[in-house]
């Protein structure tokens, strides 16, 4: 039987991510993918910040760049309300999730991983000190065994394989259905920033998104707690204030689904043996849904610890629980908070949103939005919010809200 050092489960973002870790820390991987292609089918938005890229060490060629100049955002309430934020310099880009993806899964290989396509791992098995993994060559529609050290599961939301390890299920009810257009021929874009409809109407529980690609293209989206998230895309599309009479001419000519995890992270993300990385883990932004430097940044401590613990002989939960400690030390508030932000803007009405809207667009709260807010970390906005005075009469009317955000 085939043994390896460490299996990674799931070629996307974060799975190369920690390959490509784990290989520059000498250990022996093997990544398995169950599709054929790497980055395809696409389920992303492909927003990602400077900051962000440069942290996770990963910033895109030119080719997979769409558009390099997002300055900001224009945030629309549920009746349309507008609140422009502009920062002074570019801060975020838009890239083609796709090659995204393959790029993160090349700079894997050149490390020495290998990127095996088409396989995908039906079931592991522990026993002594190894896992059995199981895989189903998807070109030869036959199967086969190999053995391993350490596996690093980066298998996305679904989680089938971290039950197998003993994790209990992510939330269903904390997973968003999420929808995404491409469409061309849309009027008034402003290439730089991207447009946010909180809109409890079409997209309860989440928010509807245009990010452009440039003055006429844009990826119109959305996140849903409803089950067809396509079909609320089409109602927003056509009734949301904010787009209307915008896409009389304009032609979609790619259509994408996915699914967000937005209950927070996980708090056990190691067992003996195994780790989890990425959506699997819940480590997502559950305000923004965004997770691929979020989960980035913990693919990173993933590959290195487990690297390091294959050299040591010693794949105990106990070694790896240095994985969890670090990626709680970097993200774990940030991503309280946000949490703690999406569960009380989903408890408000659509009366207090855009009450909320009317005090968000007094100038000094818009100048600290745009010198404070970071797409990734949240938490200086969130506190910088929240001692607001001219917020304060806000809160108080909002509280049982608040509070039961909190619980
Ligand atoms: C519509 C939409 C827009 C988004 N926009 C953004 C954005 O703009 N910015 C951002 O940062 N994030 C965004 N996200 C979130 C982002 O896409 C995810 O957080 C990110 O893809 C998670 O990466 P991952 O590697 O953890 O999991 P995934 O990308 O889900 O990858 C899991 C991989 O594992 C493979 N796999 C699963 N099971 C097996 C198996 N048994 N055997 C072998 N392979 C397996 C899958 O085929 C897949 O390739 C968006 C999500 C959606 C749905």
């Amino acid at each position: 039987m085939e043994a390896r050092e460490i299996v990674v489960i799931g070629g996307s973002a974060n799975g190369s991510r920690a390959a490509r870790e784990a290989a520059f820390y000498g250990a022996d991987v093997l990544v398995l993918e169950e599709h054929p292609r790497i980055g395809i089918p696409e389920h992303c938005s492909g927003l990602f910040s400077y900051q962000g890229l440069a942290e996770i060490d990963a910033f895109p060629p030119d080719e997979a760049i769409l558009n390099a100049e997002i300055y900001g955002a224009r945030l629309f309430s549920p009746r349309g309300t507008e609140i422009t934020v502009r920062k002074s310099t570019t801060h975020a880009l838009v890239a083609d999730r796709a090659k995204f993806d393959k790029f993160v899964s090349k700079l894997a290989t050149m490390e020495g991983a290998e990127v095996r396509t088409s396989s995908k791992v039906i079931s592991v098995k522990r026993s002594g000190n190894e896992w059995t993994v199981h895989v189903l060559d998807r070109k030869e529609n036959s199967e086969y065994k190999i053995r391993a050290k350490g596996i690093i599961d980066a298998e996305g939301f679904r989680g089938a394989i971290a039950q197998q390890m003993g994790f209990a299920p992510y939330p269903q009810d904390s997973i968003i259905n999420a929808a995404q257009y491409y469409i061309k021929g849309i009027e008034g874009i402003d290439p730089q920033l991207v447009e946010v409809y909180q809109t409890a109407e079409f997209a309860p529980a989440f928010f509807g998104w245009l990010i452009p690609i440039n003055k006429d293209t844009a990826k119109v989206g959305l996140g849903t707690s409803k089950k067809h998230a396509g079909i609320q895309l089409q109602k927003m599309l056509k009734n949301y204030e904010p787009l209307k009479g915008r896409l009389e001419n304009s032609e979609t000519y790619y259509r994408i689904a996915g699914k967000i995890p937005i209950q927070g992270p996980r708090k056990r993300t190691v067992t003996n043996g195994a780790i989890l990385v990425g959506d699997v883990a819940g480590q997502t932004k559950p305000t923004t849904g965004g997770g691929v430097i979020i989960g980035g940044v913990a693919a990173k401590i993933a590959g290195e610890v487990m690297a390091k613990a294959v050299k040591e002989n010693d794949l105990g939960s106990k070694r790896l629980s240095e994985y969890e400690r670090r990626w709680k030390k970097k993200l774990w508030s940030n991503l309280r908070a946000m949490r703690w932000v999406r569960k009380y803007l989903n408890g408000l009405s659509n009366k207090r949103i855009e009450e909320l809207f009317q005090t968000l667009s007094k100038p000094r709260i818009q100048r600290i939005i745009e010198d404070v807010g970071d797409v990734d970390n949240q938490s200086p906005i969130i506190w910088k919010m929240l001692i607001q005075p001219s917020l304060f009469g806000f809160y108080f009317k909002t509280s049982p809200q608040a509070i039961r955000a909190i619980l």
